[in-house]
């Protein structure tokens, strides 16, 4: 039976994907070849390359606005090094809300000054700081609109002059945001889009160029916008998967409609953590992530016949990342309203039980 799968990532696809995925690497298009055995270079993974950095930009509508989109390998955790490397002239912001700015910021050091314009470190990260000041001269500022361990997402994106940079690995195509307020955004694929494997860069061409720093040709911008995304061997798997997951987006109504759907999955986990007494939401109400929903139980005593019986119920992954404690329910794009109500039946099950 299939299960009801929570986990933070990589983590649950649409089922369709799964099925049309595997039939691809067992007989590709009925060509009698594995999509894993066929040249990248061949027309028909060219075309799927095509197809996914175009169906990206279109769902973000950020077609004909000056965007390139790439599918590269490194993780985001490259992107955290790639991004200074290219765009850091002298000293850049970075909003630190958790982890993965705190690696960010690490590996922008090496570049550049760094300014950290604010930080929620000193509560574990449950809330987003706002109304700071951005200096005007930075090279850019830096955020992540969703911290996926934490739970907490931003809502609202500064209004500013300076060039925005956005880690969006946990929850690109989960909103309708004005994307284009952004210079670059970068998004691992485990997370929102398909398999671990590839990286999507969403990048505005002209801001490219700016340094006089020498950098390697893999690590620059400029030569994958060159070779279309195909400067050495893509992840042909995660960007043929990834593809299928975007083409399933853009049937369902794209954003818009997958967006209606999330928050009516945030609301009802989210109403039983604050209406049941024996779980407490972890991040605070104003910044919850509609993507990945952290609580505890109030009393962990329960934890035993809890845990086994979200077990009994079929769901997967909802144990909470360790520098947090407690459970994290992800309810990323894919997941189904019924796997929700689901999770939310065992919660209501406990509080009869306890
Ligand atoms: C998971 C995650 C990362 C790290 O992604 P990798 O692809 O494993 O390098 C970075 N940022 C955010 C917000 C994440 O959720």
């Amino acid at each position: 039976m299939k299960k009801h799968n929570f986990s933070a990532g990589p983590c649950i696809l649409p089922q369709e994907v799964f099925k049309e995925a595997s039939q691809a690497v067992l007989n590709f298009n009925n060509s009698g070849l594995s999509i894993l055995e066929i040249s990248h270079r061949s027309k028909d993974f060219v075309d799927i390359m095509e197809e996914a950095r175009s169906l990206a930009l279109e769902l973000l509508d950020l077609e004909g606005k000056g965007y390139k989109a790439l599918f590269l390998q490194g993780g985001a955790s490259t992107q955290f090094l790639m991004t200074a490397y290219n765009l850091l002239q002298t000293k850049a912001g970075y909003l630190n809300t958790g982890a993965w700015s705190r690696k960010a910021i690490k590996e922008a050091k090496l570049f550049g000054d760094i300014v950290e314009v604010a930080s929620s470190k000193d509560s574990n990260f449950n809330f987003i700081p706002k109304g700071y000041d951005i200096p005007d001269d930075l090279d850019y500022l830096h955020l992540t609109s969703n911290n996926t361990i934490y739970g907490t997402q931003l809502k609202d994106f500064p209004s500013t002059n300076t060039s925005l940079i956005c880690d969006m690995s946990s929850d690109i195509f989960s909103r309708q945001i004005d994307f284009s307020q952004f210079d670059l955004i970068y998004a691992g694929a485990q997370k929102n889009m398909g398999p671990a494997g590839a990286t999507l860069i969403i990048v505005k061409e002209d801001i490219l160029g700016k340094t006089n720093r020498k950098i390697p040709s893999i690590l620059d911008y400029q030569t994958h916008i060159n070779k279309s995304s195909m400067f050495n061997t893509p992840p042909v798997f995660s960007v043929y998967t990834s593809m299928l997951t975007l083409k399933w987006l853009k049937k369902l109504g794209g954003i818009t409609a997958i967006e209606e759907l999330n928050e009516k999955k945030a609301k009802l986990i989210y109403s039983e953590i604050d209406l049941n007494p024996l779980f407490q939401g972890f991040a605070a109400k104003e910044d919850r992530s509609n993507m990945n929903a952290t609580f505890t139980l109030v009393n962990e005593d329960l934890k035993e016949t809890f845990d086994a019986m979200w077990k009994e119920a079929g769901i997967n992954g909802i144990n909470g990342h360790r520098s947090v404690g407690g459970y994290r329910a992800s309810i990323y794009n894919a997941l189904t309203l019924e796997s929700v109500a689901t999770l939310v039946d065992v919660m209501g099950d406990l509080e009869r039980k306890a």
